[in-house]
């Protein structure tokens, strides 16, 4: 049997590239071979690799308990997930829901949004807003909501029906909120939820937008009673700049999605969390309005453990300081990334982005596999979505990894294009 590879078209034989070790911001080949990680290995990766203080949380976990059954059972790990998150959240959040991926993370918030209007008596209230470009995964909640594209175009008559709102391009803001009050107006009694990716659109092309539209949002979404999601996946964990995107604004979500960083990128885990108002429209003596969903491995011990451990390395250290580094030196690139050509050069916190200029310019165009093709060449692991090029690693990278990776982007723009 052979490996069926994620986001990967076997037809074109593009390598399989084997890694044997890591640490900090390098994956080490079996041949030795050192390769800079400038995507956090798909964005989960946050403090470095192989972070020793969640190495041995992991290994002493192991040593305890491995997995049990999360319905009518609880564990120290998940309990102190639980703490330690919630020193970092507002009080609002009085409860976690666990899962394993963003995708079901974001599943979870769905179905806790739709589901608190059905206890509610408000059985029409199924439908969801979501931003154009937008990402949320690839399960079908996640697919339906994100932007449809040749990603799910085989797809497309399953997925359920989603009102889109535009992306707020700069100066294009009041754009989308005109939009989204208009179609509360219009049917805001069918509409139960909106979910958003904050800040950064970032499967859709990282494009970023201004954090006072989703306070705009926020306050039409509380006129017409419609649920507040965000979708942190990728955003939380300092990648913005905050702990949190939504740290940017003065809203408080109903409910936000977490994954990606919450294990610091060490092992798979979700959290779903949610304000006492969610919670309680699940709360009767009715078991017919509890929450019907589960996963096997939900809050599994070993994963748990590896959050706590994330958890305390942010709060026994300044991570900020390291985001706000490597943003520095991000802007001290811009100028260079302009004159070889960059269009729309950009940055916000850990991310770093631009556009090459091309013909088409959609996920399938050809340049982004030459450049990702010419990056795995010369030791940079940096994945460009269609035409657009973006930086976003581990928070440990050292300045010397930095400058590589933009010399190396300095020749791919002179040798590629
Ligand atoms: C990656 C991502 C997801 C999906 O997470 P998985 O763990 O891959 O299922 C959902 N939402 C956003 C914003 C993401 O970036």
């Amino acid at each position: 049997m052979e490996i069926w590879h994620p986001f990967t078209q076997h037809g074109l034989e593009e390598p399989i590239v084997k890694i044997e070790t890591s640490y900090d911001e390098f994956l080490i080949t079996p041949d030795g071979k050192k390769i800079i990680d400038g995507i956090s290995s798909w964005w989960v990766n946050t403090i470095g690799h192989r972070n020793p203080y969640i190495s041995k949380a992991i290994q002493k976990q192991a040593e305890k308990l491995h997995q049990i059954i999360f319905a009518g059972f609880t564990h120290e790990p998940a309990l102190d997930v639980a703490k330690n998150l919630s020193e970092f959240l507002p009080k609002n959040y009085t409860h976690i829901f666990f899962s394993d991926s963003g995708s079901t993370s974001v599943e979870v918030a769905l179905k806790m949004a739709v589901g608190y209007h059905h206890n509610n008596g408000s059985i029409e209230r199924s439908k969801v807003v979501a931003m154009e470009h937008s990402y949320h995964g690839d399960t079908f909640g996640g697919m339906s909501s994100g932007a449809r594209s040749v990603f799910n175009e085989p797809y497309k008559k399953m997925l359920f029906e989603v009102e889109r709102i535009p992306y707020p391009a700069p100066g294009r803001e009041n754009e989308t909120i005109d939009t989204y009050r208009k179609l509360l107006q219009k049917e805001g009694n069918k509409i139960g939820a909106i979910i958003l990716e904050p800040l950064v659109l970032g499967s859709g092309g990282m494009f970023f937008y201004e954090p006072f539209v989703l306070e705009e949002l926020y306050k039409i979404s509380k006129e017409y009673g419609v649920i507040f999601c965000l979708d942190e996946v990728m955003t939380g964990f300092g990648r913005t700049g905050t702990m949190f995107a939504f740290n940017q604004t003065n809203i408080i979500p109903d409910i936000i999605c977490l994954s990606k960083g919450l294990t610091g990128g060490s092992i798979p885990l979700a959290a779903t969390v949610c304000t006492k108002e969610i919670y309680d429209a699940f709360l009767s003596k009715d078991k017919a309005k509890m929450f019907f969903h589960s996963s096997s491995y939900t809050a599994n011990p070993i994963a748990c453990a590896a959050a706590n451990a994330n958890l305390e390395i942010w709060k026994k250290n300044n991570i900020l300081a390291d985001v706000k580094r490597i943003n520095d030196f991000y802007k001290t690139q811009i100028g260079r990334i302009q004159k070889l050509g960059g269009k729309n050069v950009r940055t916000l916190g850990d991310i770093f982005a631009f556009e090459v200029q091309t013909n088409g310019n959609d996920y399938v165009s050809n340049i982004g596999v030459k450049l990702y093709e010419y990056y795995r060449k010369n030791g940079v692991l940096l994945r460009p979505l269609g035409n657009t090029v973006y930086i976003m690693p581990p928070y440990c990278i050292k300045e010397e990894s930095l400058k590589k990776i933009f010399d190396v982007i300095e020749d791919s723009l002179k040798e590629c294009l």
